[in-house]
């Protein structure tokens, strides 16, 4: 089996990331690369990791016109990152545009679509004039998602059951929030351990501060893989 972890690499220099990459295995986990780390040090960072072994998920969430979604999603495939992801509130054609840059890209990596960020609550989307359940909000993402051919989405582990009975066996369900038994919740408040997320159906477990934060993040990292 491919680990199903990816680590979350919130950290923003240089220094910080090739400590952290020494201390992980890629035959252990993928890496992930968010807007902090992409906004300081650019595509060096996508290199520091591919150079490591790592396979990288370029979480920048890109939500756009259509024509500069599909520009930045054909960029992230230029790089040969194995993962990029755009926010599915962008709407159907800006995700059919993704979808259609990544098809024409020599490097395809896999397409995913943020349905409704975990730190959103029910009344946030009232105040956004969403007046259906929060649920209801992440099923209608989910679906444009999947009419757009993405790959999968981002979603709560506590999601995941239900999206993997709606949308079938191959769509990916990468789900952060995650925390291990034996490790602290951190400002996540709807927190999954890795095996109850993993029996739920997620494919791809976020996780950052468990595994970054360890004194040890390969010792924290075969910890997880013991529970798993
Ligand atoms: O340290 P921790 O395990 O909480 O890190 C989780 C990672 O997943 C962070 O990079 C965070 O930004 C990201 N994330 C999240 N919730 C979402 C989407 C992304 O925690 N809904």
């Amino acid at each position: 089996m491919r680990s199903p972890v990816i680590v979350a690499l919130d950290v923003n220099s240089k220094p910080q990331l090739q400590a952290l990459l020494a201390h992980l295995d890629p035959m252990r986990c993928r890496v992930k690369i968010g807007k902090e780390l992409f906004t300081s040090l650019g595509p060096d960072a996508v290199d520091l990791c591919h150079a490591g072994g790592f396979e990288v998920f370029l979480d920048l969430k890109f939500h756009d016109i259509p024509n500069t979604c599909a520009g930045a999603v054909r960029a992230a495939a230029g790089l040969g990152v194995w993962m990029v992801n755009v926010h599915c509130s962008g709407g159907p054609q800006m995700l059919e545009a993704a979808r259609e840059a990544i098809d024409a890209s020599a490097h395809q990596p896999l397409l995913i679509g943020v349905t409704v960020l975990t730190s959103m609550q029910p009344v946030d989307l009232e105040r956004m004039g969403i007046h259906h359940s929060l649920d209801e909000q992440v099923d209608r993402m989910a679906a444009l998602a999947q009419a757009a051919s993405l790959d999968g989405v981002v979603c709560s582990a506590r999601e995941a059951a239900r999206l993997r009975a709606m949308h079938g066996d191959k769509f990916c369900l990468v789900t952060p929030g995650i925390r291990p038994l034996w490790a602290e919740s951190n400002d996540q408040a709807r927190i999954v351990s890795p095996n109850d997320a993993l029996n739920a159906g997620s494919t791809h477990l976020v996780i950052g501060r468990p595994i970054t934060q360890a004194a040890d993040p390969q010792a924290a990292l075969a910890r997880i893989f013991e529970e798993i």
